[in-house]
């Protein structure tokens, strides 16, 4: 690849220690940055926060053996947005939890619904539609966007 400068970068020495103050993790070669894993972890669910919490929740899911068909789309539309968790994540003291409507099933369009974990650990129910005719309209509104970001077949895959 002509024009391809590497010259500025082989100058640094690898691994060196990572740009955050205080931290002690090393930058390594392969990272392309001048910050350890865990620093870029860090800035990139800060500037990705909707997608971090999708696949946290998305691998808790799986660790336990829950289904778990909801695609990025439907969760950022559905969860993140439809429910104000976007507006209320990071602002408020309590924490917000995505929690399944019936046990039984798992993480499944129209089985989602998002609690607040208040101090003393006492869950809240939060309604996140007014009626249950917003939240079907919500829902198909929902799969249909998924159903276009995904005509072959939707789901998990590709979820990004
Ligand atoms: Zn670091």
């Amino acid at each position: 690849m002509k024009g391809f400068n590497v010259s500025k970068r082989a100058k640094t020495k690898y691994p060196h220690k990572c740009a955050t103050k205080h931290c002690r993790g090393l930058a390594t070669k392969s990272s392309h940055s001048n910050k350890c894993s865990k620093c870029r972890g860090r800035q990139w669910r800060k500037n990705h926060p909707a997608k971090a919490h999708y696949h946290d929740l998305r691998n808790r899911a799986k660790q336990r053996g829950h289904e778990f068909t909801i695609s990025f789309e439907y969760y950022h539309t559905v969860v993140w947005l439809g429910s104000g968790y976007a507006e209320k994540h990071g602002k408020t003291k309590e924490s917000l939890s995505v929690d399944r409507i019936k046990n039984h099933l798992g993480y499944i369009p129209g089985n989602l619904q998002v609690m607040t974990v208040s101090e003393n650990s006492r869950k809240r129910f939060v309604p996140y539609f007014k009626n249950k005719a917003d939240e079907d309209a919500a829902i198909k509104e929902a799969e249909r966007k998924v159903r276009e970001a995904f005509p072959n077949g939707g789901g998990v895959a590709g979820g990004h």
